[in-house]
């Protein structure tokens, strides 16, 4: 009846892995810490302190922007916003309202069209600024009160706000993976998501074209709580399904332009609107006096811009073009170690260009397994590569050379991987000799005088006894096309 289209912006926070904290130098890392363990004067807000700036956490900012093609702003500020809720203990948070260090900046996205093709899409960011976090409300340990634990509170994050440029959960959670991996590249966050490390905000509603051409807008719902890519596409299907058919009941749109807060409950699968009183925001931003503003030059950008590793999205590209397939080059350069690793390898051969294809098969396929297999469910755990490049190589180098077969080779992956085997070790028990395909096709043939004359006469099935024959010599080292194309080629002498 009506045709809808999402519009989907997201804010995504990360939590910077500095050191310290970002106005005082309480440890950052708090994961299983006891509670208030990691807090000073500075940020658990006494009254009398000043903050201090941590220049690590600007670094990072700045190292960020660049990652995203952001405009580094030259004169950037801090603000405070202004609210009160017990796990805040200043009443205010440090923020940046109008100066951000990071803006106007893009990320690539790519998406399979209809015909299953890769094309790319351009997500565009509003900005990216610092703020400090706050403690944690900690409500399910007794009925009669609530903890707070405030060893996060003060930890640096960056808020990256992005455009509403994406139409589906799909794009969605394509952007926040991208925007996962380059954090990640750039080693400015772990991103663990069971470690809160990253947190959704997301901004959806619908545009509606009605029968008359005309068109109108479902309110825009903010969407918080979400701390998963899971949550992000079921929050997002939700809020789709809940919006369409709150304009269907009434096909009234009340737009006072204000946004709905709503809060994703993960257990239930459904969002719910929180309460008005919590809903009404004036957050009072004025420019925090207890900060300076922060005066970025060029030197320093261009110093932190040296330090940038080559960017997924080109990576991904570069992968595609060797002939790598798209789900394999996906996975490689979702982590930075797999990346770097085939990276290095590909320089390692880069003058043995007879390696290459039958060492991106190796890699795509049996060195991808084993890391599947030796890596647990979590998406944030640390891939370990259990063999070294050059022995992968080497390993390779042997199966082309036909000192080893397939099959060898990869029981041969698994003792250095499972089992810490040396591949010197593994070497000495292969034997030396070199197959002479031509020597052996020739001997085969010239033992079997009788088989050849019934070949001659017709009888096309000795090809396959002969190629039988001929396998069995040479021990699976050669492959069969090989055999065939040469087994032919003397027959037809
Ligand atoms: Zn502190
Ligand atoms: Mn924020």
């Amino acid at each position: 009846m009506y045709k809808y289209s999402t519009i989907i912006g997201l804010e995504i926070h990360v939590q910077l892995d500095t050191k310290t904290k970002l106005f005082c130098s309480c440890n950052n890392e708090s994961f299983n810490a006891e509670p208030n363990i990691n807090i000073c004067p500075i940020c658990s807000g006494q009254p009398g302190t000043l903050p201090v700036m941590n220049k690590q956490a600007i670094n990072f900012a700045i190292k960020a922007g660049l990652a995203m093609n952001c405009e580094i702003n030259k004169h950037t500020k801090w603000d405070r916003k202004s609210y009160f809720y017990p796990d805040l203990p200043k009443g205010y948070q440090i923020s940046q309202f109008d100066q951000p260090i990071d803006k106007d900046g893009y990320i690539e996205i790519f998406l399979e069209n209809e015909n299953k093709e890769l094309v790319s899409k351009k997500i565009r960011l509003e900005r990216a600024h610092l703020e400090e976090d706050a403690g944690k409300s900690i409500h399910d340990r007794s009925i009669e009160y609530t903890y707070l634990d405030y060893n996060r509170c003060g930890t640096p994050l960056l808020e990256i706000v992005s455009k509403p440029d994406m139409t589906s959960s799909v794009e969605a959670e394509l952007y926040a993976r991208e925007i996962r991996r380059r954090m990640r590249y750039i080693e400015v966050s772990k991103c663990d998501m069971e470690k809160g490390h990253m947190r959704f905000d997301i901004n959806v509603n619908l545009k509606v074209e009605k029968k008359d051409g005309e068109f109108a807008y479902t309110p825009i719902a903010e969407v918080k709580n979400v701390n998963s890519f899971r949550s992000l596409v079921r929050a997002i299907e939700f809020e789709i399904a809940r919006q369409k058919e709150e304009f269907e009941k009434t096909e009234i749109v009340k737009n006072d332009g204000n946004k709905t807060t709503r809060l994703w409950n993960d257990n239930k699968g459904a969002t719910a609107q929180m309460r008005t009183k919590e809903e009404a925001a004036d957050y009072r931003y004025f420019p925090d006096p207890d900060v300076m503003p922060v005066v970025i030059d060029e030197n320093w950008i261009e110093e932190i811009r040296k330090t940038l590793p080559e960017m997924p999205s080109v990576r991904f590209n570069k992968y595609l073009g060797l002939g790598l397939s798209k789900t394999i080059s996906y996975s490689v350069v979702d982590n930075i170690v797999l990346a770097n690793y085939l990276d290095d390898c590909l320089a390692l051969i880069s003058n043995k260009p007879e390696l290459e294809k039958e060492f991106l098969n190796w890699f795509g396929r049996d060195l991808l397994s084993q890391i599947n297999q030796s890596s647990g469910e979590s998406e944030d755990a640390a891939i370990i590569i259990k063999i070294a490049k050059e022995d992968l190589i080497e390993l390779v180098e042997l199966v082309v050379n036909r000192k080893i077969t397939r099959n060898l080779a990869k029981e041969f992956l698994v003792e250095i991987w499972d089992n810490g085997k040396s591949l010197e070790e593994l070497k000495s028990t292969i034997s030396t000799e070199v197959i002479d395909l031509e020597e052996v096709v020739s001997r085969v043939i010239s033992n079997s005088q009788n088989m050849l004359e019934q070949y001659k006469a017709g009888n096309e099935k000795v090809f396959n006894v002969f190629l039988g024959l001929i396998m069995k010599e040479t021990k699976g080292l050669v492959n069969p096309q090989e055999i065939q194309a040469k087994l032919k080629d003397i027959l037809s002498r």
